[in-house]
């Protein structure tokens, strides 16, 4: 933990989510399926005329159980215009929040199993991220996110998907689904050839999984940003060797509640994570299926410890760690920065 008194941990708990409303924020941790709101997902049904969603349907006390809530919701995205409403209605809800960029993950595998083309697809996800910006933002890129229990052999069809279908848009891939279902290093030629490619590797890891999960998904994957990863903070050595690396971990505070990766009753680790130098930044996750917003994850964050240039240097990395072309990153980090230096917290 950081040395911060107890008033100002106080303090810094007490500071409610509308203060980091105000804020502009970058989210690069977040699912377009989880992030489907209950409202949008009975509309689908209705469309779709089945019967209608209850909201015990979707709940979830583990991860298994989570897995299979995400699971769920996939199944009412069957037409490529459903990608469409689905980008904008998240890009609605970040607007609102006074997110300005987001990177969202998106599952191709779920989908074209179910029948769906993967080009047709990624075309609808294109048209939703252009009619978000011409509404007025945030920003969108995508990632395209392996599911890993499925093996090697269907992530390498995705892969070839995406060879057939480039798009701007789609600028990052990864691997998520089950930590220990299937060894990093099982996956490792196929993401050698995503990056050669072009692609940038987003790796889940560290969530469920081992500290060794986080090391693998850096030098196994080659991974420029390691989804969660809080089992790193149990590795001081790994620790070093993510500052050194400049890797940068998306930390997802009520994910990790909500889904017990990290046990509510203990200290969540994000303050030891960013005491020992390693780039951080704040994810949403599953929005809707977590019922957070990026702001409330600042709240969070202050409230596990973190003093204001802690959070200051957390929203600053998610500008810096973006998958955004140089130019356009560094006009996002200058924005950050100079929102973010003239905020006085209220309690502060
Ligand atoms: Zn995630």
């Amino acid at each position: 933990m950081v040395g911060i008194g107890a008033r100002r941990l106080a303090a810094s708990g007490a500071r409610r989510t509308g203060e980091f409303r105000h804020l502009p924020k970058v989210d690069l941790h977040v699912h377009l399926e989880g992030s489907l709101s209950f409202s949008l997902l009975r509309r689908f049904a209705r469309d779709q005329g089945r019967a209608g969603l209850r909201t015990h349907d979707l709940a979830f006390h583990d991860f298994d159980g989570f897995l299979r809530a995400f699971a769920r919701v996939c199944t009412y995205l069957c037409r490529p215009v459903d990608f469409e409403l689905a980008v904008q209605y998240l890009g609605r809800r970040l607007r609102r929040d006074g997110v300005i960029h987001a990177e969202v993950f998106f599952s191709p595998q779920v989908h074209t199993r179910r029948g769906l083309e993967y080009a047709e697809l990624v075309k609808a996800l294109e048209r939703g991220a252009r009619e978000v910006k011409a509404a007025g933002g945030p920003s969108l890129l995508f990632i395209a996110d392996g599911v890993r229990q499925w093996g090697v052999e269907s992530f390498q069809v995705l892969l070839a998907e995406m060879e057939r279908h480039p798009s701007p848009s789609v600028v990052g891939i990864g691997l998520g689904g089950v930590e220990d279902a299937i060894p990093s290093r099982a996956f490792a030629p196929a993401f050698a050839a995503a990056r050669d490619g072009g692609l940038a590797a987003v790796v889940h890891a560290g969530e469920t999984g081992p500290p060794a999960a986080v090391f693998e998904a850096v030098e196994l994957l080659g991974a420029c940003r390691v989804g969660h990863g809080v089992a790193a903070a149990q590795d001081s050595e790994l620790l070093r060797w993510l500052k050194r690396r400049k890797v940068t971990l998306d930390v997802c505070l009520t994910s990790n509640g909500r889904t017990g990766a990290w046990p509510a009753g203990r200290p969540h680790p994000l303050a030891g994570l960013v005491d020992a130098g390693v780039p951080v930044t704040l994810g949403s996750d599953d929005p809707a299926l977590f019922r957070t917003t990026l702001s409330r994850e600042y709240a969070r964050a202050a409230a596990t410890g973190l003093d204001d240039p802690a959070l200051r240097r957390i929203a600053g990395q998610a500008a810096r760690a973006s998958l955004l072309p140089p130019r356009a990153r560094r006009r996002l980090q200058v924005t950050l920065e100079v929102a973010w230096r003239a905020w006085r917290p209220a309690d502060g």
